[in-house]
C-alpha cells in the first residue's frame, strides 16, 4: 500500500487538478465539459472510481450528481454536504467548479486519514450541472437536489444541435428511474469551495475569504421609439433622435452607479439601433441595464431612480419609451455564522482573509435559500475565469483545502 504521508497535499492537488482537466480538454489547453456529453460521462465515472478507491460510499441521483459519503457514528443525523459542480463552459478552465470538487473530496479523504469516522456523516457531491453552457438551464444539479427543479421542468429542452434534454440524459444512463430521485431531505449544510472568478482578493493580497452574501440582479431592457428622418435635411431642433436620447440616458445611469460607492455595480452591455445605417436619423434604438448589489433595498432604489429618470428624459426628448424588467434575482445571504466560523478559522491560522459579497452565481445561491450554507473563495490570478487562462496558484489551492479541512473537522468531529 502507498504510504499517503509521503505525498503532500500540493501534490495531490496539482495531479488532481490536471488529472480531472483531462477530461474534456481542448487544444487551448482549456475545458469543456458539458452536461451529460461524453467528457462528462467519462470524468463522473473516473471520480466515482476515485472516491470509492478512497473508501467512500459512492451513488449517483437520477439526474447524474454523484456523491461519496464518509460515514459519521451519529448515522441518523443530517449530512453535512461539501462540493461544486463539474460542468464547465465551453472552452472553460481548469479550476471553476472542478476546484471545489477536488477540494472537498481531499479535504474529506485527508479528513478521514487522520482522524477516522467523523460524528456526523460526510458527503462529497460533484453536482452534474451549474453552468447553463448546453441546454437553456442552470443550476440543474443544486436545484434537483433542493427541489427548486422537477425533472419536467428540463424534459422538453434542446440543446443548439437539437438533442433533446431527455435523450442526452438517459444515453448518459440517468432519468430513467435506475438512481434514486435527486431530492433531498437529509441535508444539515452545503458548503463550496470555489474560485473567486474577481481581482479582489489578490489585489488586496488575501488568500482566502468567507462569502457573506451572493448579489441579487435586476434586468431591464429600455426601448426608445422616435423618427427615422434624414441626416442631411433634418434640422437639430427637429429630431427625435434615439441614440442621442439613449446615450445621455446611459451616461446618467453608470454615473449615478459610480458616484453610489456602495458596492452597487450597473450595466448597459447591448444596444440595438435601427435602423442602424450612417446616414439616417435612428427612430428607434433599445438598451439593456444590468444592476447587482447584495441588498434588495439598494437595488430597488437604483432601479426606481433610474426608471423615474429615463421617463424624464424621454419626455423632454420628444421621444417614446418602453421600459421592460425581465430579471428580478434576489439577493441570497449565506450562513452568518458559518461564515463567522470560517473567517475565525482563518485568521486564527494567520491566514490573510477576509469576508466578501460574491458578484457571480453559484450553486451555493440555490442551497443558501434551503439550508444554512458556506461559500468560501480561493484568489483567481488577474481575475480571470471562464477562460483556458483561469490560473489559482497551488499555495491558495492548498490554503482552500486545509480551511476545507478546519472547517468540516469542527462540525463533524
Ligand atoms: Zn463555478
Amino acid at each position: 500500500m502507498m504510504d499517503q504521508a509521503s505525498t503532500t497535499l500540493k501534490d495531490d492537488l496539482r495531479q488532481a487538478i490536471n488529472w480531472l482537466a483531462s477530461f474534456g480538454k481542448t487544444e487551448n489547453d482549456g475545458v469543456t465539459r458539458l452536461l451529460y456529453d461524453e467528457a462528462w460521462q467519462r470524468a463522473q465515472q473516473a471520480l466515482a472510481q476515485k472516491m470509492n478507491n478512497s473508501g467512500l460510499l459512492v451513488r449517483f441521483d437520477d439526474v447524474g450528481n454523484l456523491f461519496g459519503r464518509l460515514p459519521g457514528t451519529e448515522d441518523k443525523a443530517p449530512v453535512i454536504l461539501t462540493g461544486s459542480h463539474l460542468d464547465t463552459v465551453v472552452d472553460g478552465g481548469k479550476y471553476d467548479g472542478a476546484f471545489g470538487v477536488l477540494a472537498s473530496f481531499l479535504a474529506v479523504d485527508r479528513l478521514r486519514q487522520q482522524f477516522g469516522a467523523p460524528k456526523r456523516t460526510l458527503e462529497v457531491v460533484a453536482l452534474c450541472e451549474e453552468e447553463g453552457s448546453r441546454f437553456p438551464i442552470s443550476f440543474w444539479g443544486s436545484g434537483s437536489i433542493t427541489g427548486a427543479y422537477q425533472q419536467s421542468d428540463a424534459a422538453g429542452l434542446e440543446d443548439s444541435s437539437g438533442v433533446r434534454f431527455i435523450d442526452a440524459m438517459q444515453q448518459a444512463g440517468f432519468g430513467k428511474g435506475d438512481y434514486p430521485a435527486p431530492a433531498r431531505n437529509d441535508i444539515a449544510c452545503f458548503i463550496e469551495t470555489h474560485v473567486e472568478q474577481g481581482s479582489t482578493l489578490e489585489l488586496e493580497q488575501n488568500t482566502w475569504a468567507a462569502v457573506t452574501h451572493i448579489v441579487g440582479q435586476q434586468r431591464y431592457t429600455i426601448t426608445l421609439t422616435g423618427e427615422s428622418n434624414h441626416a442631411g435635411t433634418t434640422p437639430m431642433d427637429r429630431r427625435h433622435d434615439t441614440v442621442y436620447a439613449a446615450a445621455r440616458m446611459i451616461a446618467h445611469v453608470i454615473r449615478r452607479a459610480e458616484q453610489a460607492q456602495n458596492g452597487l455595480v450597473a450595466t448597459v452591455g447591448r444596444i440595438k439601433v435601427a435602423p442602424n445605417v450612417p446616414n439616417v436619423v435612428p427612430g428607434s434604438c433599445s438598451f439593456t441595464l444590468d444592476i447587482r448589489h447584495h441588498q434588495s433595498d439598494v437595488i430597488n432604489r437604483f432601479s426606481g431612480q433610474a426608471v423615474a429618470d429615463f421617463r424624464q428624459q424621454a419626455r423632454k426628448a420628444g421621444i417614446s419609451i418602453q421600459i421592460t424588467k425581465w430579471m428580478d434575482a434576489l439577493p441570497v445571504p449565506l450562513d452568518p455564522k458559518l461564515a463567522e466560523l470560517g473567517y475565525s478559522l482563518a485568521q486564527k491560522a494567520g491566514i490573510p482573509c477576509k469576508k466578501m459579497v460574491s458578484g457571480a452565481g453559484h450553486d451555493s445561491q440555490i442551497f443558501g435559500s434551503y439550508c444554512p450554507t458556506a461559500l468560501l473563495f480561493v484568489p483567481s490570478h488577474n481575475g480571470i475565469s471562464h477562460s483556458p487562462n483561469e490560473f489559482t496558484k497551488l499555495d491558495d489551492l492548498e490554503t482552500g483545502v486545509q480551511m476545507l479541512m478546519k472547517l468540516l473537522h469542527h462540525l463533524a468531529y
